[in-house]
């Protein structure tokens, strides 16, 4: 690294500490030089604070939410769905007086979720934006504004329609008796930055084993420090009290409760009181305002069996439910898998071998998977936004619906990712063909032999499309320029034989016939094999092909995908004795090695192959290929 670029890097790790002194000040220059420059900016409570954080990202052209780009894959809706809960309690609505709870399987994206929001509320109390101040010494670092009298708080909303909820902790009512005489102007006041490690406004609790579990881990306990020293031996003394529990520290942002069910009937309620009256009660104390977003996170079993359970009609009643379903577009799975693992440049692997698992991993989250009308399969293309022929929109909006159960079980991306990872480790590089083998044999243990037999054939036959086409692709040099002129021949032909016209044939300067032959030959590679079907195809085809002319689009072999399929069968039709050589007779020729290798390096330069993933997919190639 040259050195000017290493001074730029340091500065900026050194500029990154320049937040952890900040001088205090009072609460009257606090109010001055701080709140009356935007007093709606620095009176926000914990849901608005998160909402215009996570709005400070902006929208996209599709008015999706920025934040999430590239953390959460394929959960449009359910983040959605959180985001708009997380609005209408900033708004001031009920939700924010409930717990918001993420229930779904394990590997859905409910934590990372809950992740990112904690970071991002750290990354945003240290913008501009997101400055935020709290009373100095506060061991909730409470809100100054806790400070002032009821009669300044109905001024306050009278003049700017701002509402301060909560009353000071103990610990500040004594402080600001015994230090300040009860002056407020003097109470010193910082500004903060929420940090889940220094326990300032994010709290993380999993409750673990029933037999440890203890309120204090919520409430806080008597501090056997300090009760004699300051407390005056007084366990109601506030001084005497540890706030050390997580209800406090996620005062000012985020409660996160993880796997909500395991918890104590106890603490489930310290949890609702929090929740509904957004305050705790530690030991002897009065009631403390706490104001955080409480977000937890449940798998079905645990929730069912919760609230079959008798007496839990409160907490029902407290909880939002968002429901977390696994991803169920091949394509968003993938960039899943791609997040999951962190190393992935090093990891050699051909184009397929985080597709392949993503489609089994989809299929194997389909319910009714031989459904009469929208198999696996058929379903298989709606998720991924591919279009199904004869299907109206209205056909598919009821999927939907028909199918809520689809994504509530079956293979986890964790899962899915410790075997490619397997995979790697074993051989070195992770070709396809060995993942259907390893999936194979797993699959039947993992998801039964019922299921495992019908969706692992569906996925198998996306390959081998996949691998078919890509033949087509590198088994001639000019594979493009070979399929545009096949194009141009065919639209040429169509169109003159229905104008009962002849063809002009550059070549030779000539006009001829329309060659039939030519164009029934494409046709049958697609299955269409009487006269009559033909003639509804060759228009169906012009008519395509003009509409897209009249759009100003360029059109080319790519544009029709019936006749893009029909091209690729007839290279491959077309050169079959020399991919058989190449693939099934190698070493018998010399002719035959020559055409391998550069099989193999056309593999390499254009389709993202490597030698060793390459040479595993002529090998399956090999055995795919109908040579007949
Ligand atoms: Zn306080």
């Amino acid at each position: 690294m040259e050195r000017g670029r290493e001074n730029q890097v340091l500065e900026r790790i050194l500029k990154d500490r320049g937040e952890v002194q900040q001088a205090s000040m009072t609460f009257e220059e606090f109010l001055r030089d701080v709140f009356f420059s935007n007093p709606k900016k620095y009176s926000r409570g914990a849901h608005r604070y998160l909402v215009d954080a996570i709005e400070s990202y902006g929208n996209d052209e599709k008015g999706n939410l920025k934040f999430f780009e590239g953390k959460i894959f394929g959960a449009d809706h359910q983040v959605r769905e959180l985001y708009e809960l997380l609005k209408s309690a900033a708004m001031g609505n009920d939700v924010k007086r409930r717990i918001i709870l993420l229930v779904g399987p394990v590997g859905t994206a409910k934590s990372t979720t809950v992740y990112h929001f904690k970071r991002l509320l750290e990354e945003y109390s240290r913008t501009e934006e997101g400055e935020i101040y709290a009373i100095d010494g506060c061991p909730l670092n409470e809100d100054p504004l806790h400070l002032l009298s009821e009669s300044s708080r109905q001024e306050l909303r009278k003049e700017y329609g701002i509402q301060v909820e909560g009353q000071l902790c103990p610990v500040c009512s004594y402080r600001l008796r015994e230090n300040y005489q009860g002056d407020i102007s003097k109470v010193r006041v910082k500004r903060i930055f929420l940090s889940e490690s220094d326990r300032v406004g994010i709290a993380t609790f999993a409750p673990g084993d029933p037999n440890t579990q203890d309120l204090s881990d919520i409430v806080g306990s008597i501090n056997i420090y300090t009760i004699q020293r300051e407390g005056k031996g007084d366990p109601a003394h506030p001084l005497s009290w540890s706030f050390t529990g997580a209800a406090f520290q996620s005062n000012r942002g985020i409660f996160e409760f993880i796997e909500l069910f395991k918890a104590k009937r106890e603490l489930l309620n310290a949890l609702l009181t929090l929740a509904q009256e957004r305050q705790v009660k530690p030991g002897r104390f009065n009631m403390i305002y706490v104001d955080a977003v409480i977000l937890a996170h449940t798998n079905y079993t645990e929730y069912n069996r919760f609230i079959s359970e008798p007496g839990t009609e409160a907490i029902r009643d407290r909880t939002r439910v968002v429901e977390w379903k696994y991803v169920l577009n091949p394509y968003e799975e993938e960039k899943v898998y791609k997040l999951m693992i962190p190393n992935i440049a090093e990891y050699d692997m051909d184009p397929w071998s985080l597709k392949y698992p993503a489609f089994l991993a989809v299929l194997s989250r389909l319910s009714d998977p031989e459904d009469r009308e929208f198999p696996a399969q058929v379903r298989l293309k709606i998720y991924s936004g591919e279009k199904v022929e004869g299907l109206s929109e209205y056909a598919i909006s009821t999927v939907y619906k028909k199918f809520e159960a689809d994504g509530r079980s079956g293979l986890s991306p964790r899962w899915v990712v410790d075997q490619i990872n397997l995979i790697q480790v074993k051989r070195g590089y992770v070709a396809t063909p060995d993942l259907i083998a390893h999936f194979s044999d797993l699959l039947p243990k993992v998801l039964g032999e019922k299921q495992a037999s019908i969706i692992r054939p569906l996925a198998v036959n996306r390959y081998n499309e996949y691998v078919k086409s890509l033949l087509s692709e590198v088994v001639v040099s000019d594979f493009e320029s070979l399929a545009q002129s096949y194009f141009d021949r065919y639209r040429a032909m169509v169109r003159s034989f229905r104008a009962n016209e002849k063809v002009y044939v550059p070549s030779t300067g000539e006009w001829r016939e329309p060659d039939e032959e030519f164009m029934r030959s494409l046709e049958s590679l697609i299955g269409i094999n009487s006269p009559s079907e033909a003639s509804v195809f060759r228009t169906n085809f012009l008519v395509a092909i003009g509409e897209i002319a009249e759009r100003g689009e360029k059109i080319s072999w790519r544009s029709h995908k019936k006749i893009e399929e029909a091209i690729r069968a007839m290279i491959i039709k077309e050169h079959k004795s020399l991919l058989r050589a190449a693939l099934v007779s190698r070493g018998i020729s010399e002719e035959a090695d020559r055409t391998y290798e550069k099989i193999v390096q056309r593999l390499i330069k254009d389709h993202g192959y490597s030698e060793n993933t390459a040479k595993r997919l002529l090998e399956y190639a090999g055995e795919l290929v109908n040579y007949t």
